[in-house]
């Protein structure tokens, strides 16, 4: 049985001081037993490490491919580790269509910071064109296959699925077409590693709100939730991480 996780990610959101207050806030909140992790900016991470409860993780939401050196504006493996931040999210498609980060570069970050001993949740996801087109579960698979390449260490990963047409914009993806594609990716995952496609988590990313928690989590297929804008607020956060509440 596959637990639950819940993971926010606050994007370019917070200062440091405002998340010391985030911290607070919720650490007084009782959270249901799922596990629980928040991806900050950089300058956040140090100050929820110290002062978030323990049952909630601390991520990061982007690393170097590279150890260190002339790499301006980069934060590496070590410098994660230095602060014992063990998971990052890698692929999210705001690095993809924004930064340009391709398939391969996305790959060489999951296998050097699966190799530094770190925990990735590797995001996935079509375009509004891609999907009008019905290439979606090509594209998505490829983008599993690629971004997974030479990965052996498959229990160190985390798949996120997130439309991309769902990001930001207010449009769930339906419950019912996000289960089809997390089915799809479990598949992909279990053509190349057989029975780990059963423990690996596959989340749903793109608008989830308290409001439409409840019903997306409780599919087969769908481990947990990345979850931006309604990730910023604590109560909002806390509605969905006790989603069981609104069954
Ligand atoms: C995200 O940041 O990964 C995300 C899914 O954002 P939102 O929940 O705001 O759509």
């Amino acid at each position: 049985m596959r637990k639950k996780y819940i993971c926010g990610n606050w994007k370019m959101n917070k200062t440091p001081d405002e998340a010391l207050v985030f911290a607070r806030e919720i650490n007084e909140k009782n959270l249901d037993d799922v596990d629980i992790l928040i991806a900050a900016p950089f300058v956040d991470l140090d100050i929820l490490k110290k002062n978030l409860n323990k049952n909630i993780k601390v991520a990061a939401q982007n690393v170097s491919e590279y150890s260190d050196g002339a790499y301006t504006g980069e934060i590496s493996t070590t410098m994660l580790k230095s602060m014992e931040i063990s998971d990052v999210i890698i692929g999210h498609s705001e690095r993809r269509e924004i930064y340009l980060e391709d398939d391969t570069t996305i790959n060489n970050k999951v296998i050097h910071a699966i190799g530094e001993g770190l925990d990735v949740i590797l995001c996935v996801g079509e375009s509004l064109k891609t999907r009008e087109n019905e290439e979606h579960f090509f594209h998505v698979k490829n983008q599993i296959l690629e971004g997974l390449s030479n990965v052996e260490d498959i229990d160190k990963v985390t798949i996120a699925y997130e439309p991309i047409w769902a990001i930001g914009t207010g449009n769930t993806c339906s419950p019912e077409d996000a289960e089809k594609m997390c089915e799809n990716i479990r598949n992909t995952i279990r053509e190349r590693y057989k029975d780990a496609a059963d423990k690996i988590r596959i989340l749903y990313g793109g608008s989830v709100k308290p409001d439409n928690a409840a019903e997306i989590l409780s599919k087969d297929d769908i481990d947990g939730v990345l979850v931006g804008g309604a990730s910023l607020k604590v109560d909002d956060f806390v509605k969905i991480i006790n989603y069981k509440e609104n069954l």
